[in-house]
Formats: C-alpha cells, sequence, structure tokens
C-alpha cells in the first residue's frame, strides 16, 4: 500500500486512545504518536520547576525543551531534554494538573507545531483531544471514541497498577471528570467530536473489536 493516510483519534481521558492508536498503528506500519503524553510532558517540566501557574511562568521554559518521542515496543518513549520520563509523566501529580498547562496558548502553539512536522507524510496514527478538530482537520479517517467514567476510571487504575502506581477508584473517577469538564471547556481547542469524526463508545467492547473497526475503515479508505 503506497497511500499513507492520517488517522486521528480523539476522545475524553481513559477512553482508550492510547492503546487503539499504539495497536492501529502497529497493523498499519504507521507511526504513533500519543499527544498526551506531550503535554504530560510539559507539566512536568513546570512541576520541576517549582514556578507558580501561569503562562508567563510556563512559556519561557518551552524555550529549553527538547521532546523527542520514540517508538518502543511496549508504547510511546518520552524523552525530555534526553531524559526518559515515560513513567513519571504518568504520576497522580501529573495528571492533577495536565488540563490547566495544556489549555495555556504558547504551550498548544508549540505542541501543535510540533504534531503537524511530525504527521506531514501521513502514515501516522494520532491520538489526543484535538487532533481531528485542529491538529489536522483534513485528517481521511477521524475517531472520537467515549466509554462511561466508571469503565474509564478501572482502566486507568489497572494501567497504573502495571506502573506500580497505587490510586483509589474514587480519586481516578474524579480526575478523569475534572479533566473532561476542563478540556470541553477551555478556550483553546476545546475538545469536540471533529466534523465527519466515527464515535465508538468502547464501554462494553474489547481494545480488540475497537481497533478492529478502525482498521477496517481504514483498510476501506486505502483500497
Ligand atoms: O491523553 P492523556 O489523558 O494522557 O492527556 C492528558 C491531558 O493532556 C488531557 O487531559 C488534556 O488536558 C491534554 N491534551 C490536550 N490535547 C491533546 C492531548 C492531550 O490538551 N491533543
Amino acid at each position: 500500500m503506497d497511500k499513507k493516510i492520517i488517522i486521528a483519534i480523539d476522545g475524553f481521558a481513559g477512553s482508550g486512545k492510547s492503546t487503539t492508536a499504539r495497536l492501529v498503528a502497529k497493523e498499519l506500519g504507521y507511526i504513533y504518536i500519543d499527544t498526551g503524553a506531550m503535554y504530560r510532558a510539559v507539566t512536568l517540566m513546570w512541576l520541576r520547576s517549582g514556578k507558580e501557574l501561569s503562562e508567563s511562568s510556563i512559556c519561557p521554559l518551552l524555550e529549553n525543551l527538547k521532546l523527542e518521542l520514540l517508538q518502543g515496543n511496549e508504547g510511546q518513549i518520552v524523552l525530555m531534554n534526553g531524559e526518559d520520563v515515560s513513567g513519571e509523566i504518568r504520576t497522580p501529580a501529573v495528571s492533577s494538573y495536565v488540563s490547566p498547562v495544556s489549555a495555556l496558548r504558547c504551550v498548544r502553539q508549540k505542541m501543535v507545531e510540533q504534531q503537524r512536522e511530525i504527521g506531514r507524510k501521513g502514515g501516522v496514527v494520532m491520538d489526543g483531544r484535538d487532533i481531528g478538530t485542529h491538529v489536522f482537520p483534513d485528517a481521511e479517517l477521524k475517531i472520537f471514541l467515549n466509554a462511561s467514567v466508571e469503565e474509564r476510571a478501572r482502566r486507568r487504575q489497572k494501567e497504573l497498577a502495571e506502573n506500580n502506581i497505587v490510586e483509589s477508584f474514587e480519586n481516578l473517577v474524579k480526575n478523569i471528570q475534572e479533566r473532561d469538564h476542563y478540556d470541553s471547556n477551555r478556550e483553546i481547542s476545546p475538545l469536540r467530536k471533529a466534523n465527519g469524526a466515527v464515535e465508538i463508545d468502547t464501554t462494553n467492547i474489547t481494545i480488540e473489536e475497537q481497533c478492529l473497526k478502525i482498521i477496517e475503515l481504514a483498510k476501506k479508505i486505502l483500497e
């Protein structure tokens, strides 16, 4: 298959975007980009700086930020100025602040610029909140994933446990609801189902089933 398309996968926190995007990319031989990890890395950088949460203190930090996204066997590896922060960006501290940090204009501008550069030639599955609406509004295939809050919290808890991070179910539900609200109501590129996106409710289907649906849709476009 010579033609290489862009697949944009957006949706609420914990709806299975990253796992789905990674597996779909593997099946198609595409690059997989988890854009949430980029916003998490910026948040980690700011947390480490000890500065207040404001545009004037976070924007200058971006000048010294070099983000590299590598394709690892178990998922995306995130290097922040050469340091592997793939585990640390998943901690509850980062999850608590990532939504307000990623709502800042300078942060979004810098991340979107990098994402467009990565996807320029196609052959990419990118997941996030604004990929189909803003980063690649002309993506050949747009998906919007959703699932009940409880199911999403259960999945997050399992994922964290696999990385030896213990977090209560109640805290996860609260964090997911807060992020959904923040992400959907921010001024710049709020989370929305993009025009032409195919919505998939993943509450009662397996990761394999949701991947299969997306791969079928992609193959139809590639035929
Ligand atoms: O995908 P994940 O849940 O790791 O994303 C973490 C946070 O990063 C989201 O809650 C959202 O605030 C932000 N994000 C964003 N735009 C994206 C991807 C993530 O604002 N494209």
